[in-house]
């Protein structure tokens, strides 16, 4: 039996578990309602809220009637919007590290209700929406891309966008960003990606939403909005679930 089978009959045995015990939160196993967090893990959650910067959607503390963060003033990314749903702090590091490493496919549908009027404002203009690949690696030890898995639901349930999982490949094995600097990332992720050749014709001219789990620096979105932009395709955004806003080391 195929690994993706597998994965799918161990999802299918989870939502019939789900369907006959009492309904537990998915971070802490306490008792929840049919959302799938208790309260006191949805309070854990922190959504990002206005004033935003209108082009890299990092949090501002005050609103401007053109409002950008210093940082697309003086250096713009090679992005037309990045938005995120959450802070990367408490409920939300603990529903991603879930859905990364615990075989928490069975998040997926939480993570889209979370997700979708954030993906529904970015995918107005039907762009191919484009998960940051894993490693072909790391994808066979997981069994999943827990992006994938997010956009493919989001699209699904929106109705919106064109899901377009193998155009962008990740050509070569990186180290994890995890404790490294700004510019330690750039230079770990640069030419860790490319668009195949044979998907060109279907990126030329189109936008692209590309879909990701985490923001740290942007190091890895803007790496791979390059590789569409150079491969021809409209502006790129970019959706995340969460975005670490405070970092340790820029
Ligand atoms: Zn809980
Ligand atoms: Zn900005």
């Amino acid at each position: 039996m195929s690994a993706a089978a597998i994965a799918s009959l161990t999802v299918a045995a989870r939502h019939l578990i789900t369907l006959l015990l009492p309904h537990q939160c998915v971070l802490c196993r306490r008792f929840a309602d049919t959302t799938g967090l208790c309260a006191a893990c949805w309070e854990g959650l922190t959504p990002i809220s206005a004033p935003l910067c209108a082009r890299c959607g990092l949090p501002l503390g005050h609103t401007l009637a053109d409002p950008l963060c210093a940082g697309c003033w003086t250096n713009p990314p090679p992005l037309a919007a990045i938005r995120a749903c959450f802070h990367y702090a408490d409920s939300a590091r603990d529903l991603i590290l879930h859905y990364k490493h615990g075989d928490g496919l069975q998040l997926t549908p939480l993570l889209g209700r979370l997700g979708a009027r954030l993906f529904i404002e970015l995918a107005s203009d039907s762009p191919l929406v484009i998960p940051v690949p894993l490693h072909r690696r790391r994808y066979f030890r997981r069994r999943y891309n827990q992006a994938a898995e997010w956009a493919r639901h989001l699209c699904h349930h929106t109705g919106q966008g064109d899901f377009a999982p193998n155009l962008l490949v990740r050509q070569r094995a990186t180290r994890s960003q995890g404790g490294l600097s700004r510019h330690q990332r750039q230079r770990n992720i640069a030419g860790a990606f490319a668009v195949l050749p044979e998907a060109a014709p279907r990126i030329h001219g189109r936008p692209v939403l590309l879909v990701d789990d985490v923001l740290t620096t942007g190091a890895t979105l803007h790496e791979a909005a390059r590789r569409h932009a150079a491969a021809g395709s409209g502006p790129v955004s970019a959706l995340v679930l969460a975005r670490v806003t405070r970092l340790s080391h820029a």
